[in-house]
């Protein structure tokens, strides 16, 4: 077993664990029941979710294939951001027709 990343919640967990698998990695998440326990009491960092791959072995392969992940995951952000606020410079999508920072109506 080795550690491969960290997730920022369950949902991602699954999801890397997902595309690990899609790549013939086997993976597995850990931590995230401990999330639930916490859940009253706020998050640390000991339950922060993580994948392990059961294959030592395969460890590069999968940090190559998570680095993809994250890329792919950049560029999808970039792509929602349709226009930048002119009073607060806040960026806001497509859905917003006003700043959702301000208030302030989109520019031209
Ligand atoms: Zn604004």
């Amino acid at each position: 077993m080795k550690k491969v990343c960290n997730a920022y919640d369950p949902t991602e967990a699954h999801i890397i664990k997902g595309v690990l698998e899609s790549y013939g990695i086997k993976a597995e998440v850990q931590d995230d029941q401990l999330h639930n326990l916490v859940a009253g009491i706020g998050y640390t960092e000991a339950v922060i979710p993580t994948i392990w791959i059961f294959d030592d072995r395969q460890y590069d392969e999968a940090q190559g294939i998570l680095d993809e992940y994250e890329k792919k995951k950049k560029d999808q952000t970039r792509d929602e951001v349709i226009w930048v606020c002119s009073s607060c410079q806040e960026e806001s999508t497509e859905a917003f027709t006003e700043c959702w920072n301000c208030g302030a109506s989109r520019s031209p």
